[in-house]
């Protein structure tokens, strides 16, 4: 098991890897950098590891600060650490990204306008899936680092 010190650095190095690869295939480097962007420093502060009661070992809590743990305390005591809900590749990234929209999507429920996503230009919305794309990057490298718990 990783700590978390070398997860966050896995993650910038692993950022670097994805946005290269991202620009050479696609040629879009506004979205390479997104991608970059999406692995690190946002798969350090949304990392795994969130899932742990122990906050205070993981490199999130350091950057975010005592609001960003807070809003993950529940999560955590709702998680088993290094649970496939919280690690596996893509479902562990879909359980965050979920859990961390939550507010959004209690809001979109009590006001009945789910249509929002829609309005937003077309350079946010390729822009958040870009992230996307890099954060689960840096989530796979985060399992491996693990020994690919599940
Ligand atoms: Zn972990």
């Amino acid at each position: 098991m990783a700590s978390g010190r070398v997860h966050a650095w896995v993650s910038f190095f692993g950022a670097f890897a994805i946005g290269i690869a991202w620009g050479k295939l696609t040629g879009d480097w506004g979205g390479a950098g997104v991608a970059f962007l999406g692995c690190w420093p946002s798969g350090v502060v949304l990392t795994p590891d969130l899932d742990t009661a122990e906050q205070k070992t993981i490199e999130a809590e350091r950057i975010g600060g005592r609001v960003w743990q807070g809003y993950w305390w529940p999560y955590s005591k709702l998680v088993k650490h290094r649970a496939a809900f919280s690690h596996a590749p893509i479902l562990g990234t879909a359980g965050r990204l979920f859990y961390l929209a939550l507010p959004v999507l209690v809001a979109s429920w009590l006001t009945g306008n789910w249509g929002w996503w829609a309005t937003l230009p077309d350079w946010i919305r390729q822009g958040v899936w870009s992230a996307v794309i890099g954060l689960s990057f840096s989530d796979i490298m985060h399992w491996l680092f693990d020994g690919c718990p599940l």
